[in-house]
């Protein structure tokens, strides 16, 4: 299962996370499987960030760039989390603060 915390796949048997050491849950995912992932901060390079949003949603530059200009920002919605994580990971990567809701 994936960590909330550093969004390491472990063993679905697993309790706590390979990575960080935090303990396992799936509460929130049995609960509310659909995530949403929002655009909390660009950090330092927001043409990368614009650039991920607009391969991300399909969107158009000055659509991108007003979700990068308006956060929090909802890029995607209704997608499981590990889309969610997947997603997050790819826009850390660049700087960006993202958090799945
Ligand atoms: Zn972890």
């Amino acid at each position: 299962m994936f960590c909330h915390k550093c969004g390491t796949q472990n063993e679905e048997i697993a309790r706590f996370c390979r990575a960080c050491g935090r303990q396992l849950k799936n509460d929130s995912f049995v609960n509310n499987p659909y995530k949403k992932v929002v655009l909390v901060n660009c950090g330092r390079n927001k043409l990368n960030v614009i650039k991920e949003i607009r391969m991300l949603t399909g969107a158009g530059l000055a659509e991108a760039k007003n979700l990068s200009e308006h956060t929090p920002s909802t890029l995607t919605e209704n997608i499981t989390e590990a889309e969610a994580m997947q997603i997050k990971n790819t826009f850390e990567a660049i700087g960006a603060t993202i958090e799945i809701r």
